[in-house]
């Protein structure tokens, strides 16, 4: 069963893009009927200030409660997550002795809602905060109490972006896996996937970094440590990482055969928005570079084996 683990419904243009068609329910299917792909993830955007343009703010899809409701009538195709702003939660007024320490946020009414309304899993986290703050910890682990996966848009340090930052060679997202260790971690985002390679700088660990890969990154030794840590492919993000250096990418797919998730993060709804990595997983299969039980875990063999709460 193919799965594409990483999709958007909702009006996700910026006001440069108006010319570019929004994702609705009904062009994501047709997508998914055109692509041979039998199920998407769902993955609501909606609930971080850093995401929001214009358009999505006046978007039915801003409203997430309505996206679900309106998703669940596609739940032959959808699979749905909900989302959470690690910095929601109202704590009330602090007693004098919590001034230092204020108690953390808890989670569980949102996240036992977001399972009665079927969702499976959290994300996409698009908060500019630290990936070790400790609101981004305090979600993350309460996630993994819920049997649920939390799937996350990596990016550098810095003001102005959206997505949960990290310092070149990866140490937030490390400490995040170690203290929500019960909890299975989905990364992608350029911060993320720039860190494929161990020769990484700053200035590009915010873009699309090309060239052979000459040593390994540290996002290879956390893929490598921790259990609890996945990647997922979509976007131009992870589709630069795994074919910048063909061989090495290969290498890379062969090795995470059991960590990877094919996704494509589409965004709009035309065919100029689609994305290559599910032809390009079909050329190397065709090619033998990858074999079908690679090809079919990355497809989604290893998404149903993390999805525990997901029923066909
Ligand atoms: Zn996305």
């Amino acid at each position: 069963m193919i799965i594409d683990f990483h999709t958007h419904v909702g009006d996700l243009r910026s006001p440069d893009e108006m010319n570019r068609i929004p994702v609705s329910f009904n062009n994501l299917i047709n997508r998914l009927d055109d692509e041979r792909i039998e199920k998407a993830v769902l993955l609501p955007v909606s609930v971080s200030p850093e995401i929001m343009q214009a358009s999505l703010f006046f978007s039915n899809y801003s409203d997430i409660n309505r996206l679900l409701k309106d998703a669940s009538r596609y739940s032959d195709r959808l699979i749905l997550f909900g989302n959470l702003d690690p910095r929601v939660g109202c704590l009330g007024n602090l007693e004098p002795a919590e001034l230092d320490n204020p108690p953390i946020t808890d989670f569980s009414p949102f996240l036992s809602r977001f399972k009665e309304l079927g969702c499976v899993g959290i994300g996409e986290v698009t908060a500019n905060l630290p990936m070790d703050d400790n609101r981004v910890v305090n979600l993350f682990k309460q996630c993994g109490n819920f049997g649920m996966p939390v799937l996350f848009h990596g990016t550098g340090p810095g003001r102005g972006v959206y997505g949960l930052y990290d310092e070149v060679g990866s140490p937030r997202l490390e400490r995040l896996a170690q203290e929500a260790s019960n909890t299975t971690i989905v990364g992608h985002g350029p911060g993320f996937w720039a860190e494929i390679d161990g020769n990484i700088t700053l200035k590009n660990k915010y873009i699309y970094p090309k060239g052979p890969i000459r040593k390994e990154g540290s996002l290879v030794r956390l893929l490598r440590e921790y259990p609890n840590l996945y990647a997922d492919i979509s976007a131009n993000s992870g589709f630069n990482a795994i074919s910048r250096d063909k061989d090495y990418g290969v290498k890379f797919l062969n090795e995470f055969q059991d960590k990877i998730l094919y996704g494509t993060d589409v965004c709009y709804g035309d065919k100029e928005g689609r994305m290559p990595q599910l032809s390009y997983l079909r050329e190397l299969l065709d090619n033998g570079l990858i074999s079908r039980e690679v090809f079919n875990k990355i497809t989604g063999g290893n998404a149903l084996k993390i999805l525990t709460l997901y029923k066909p």
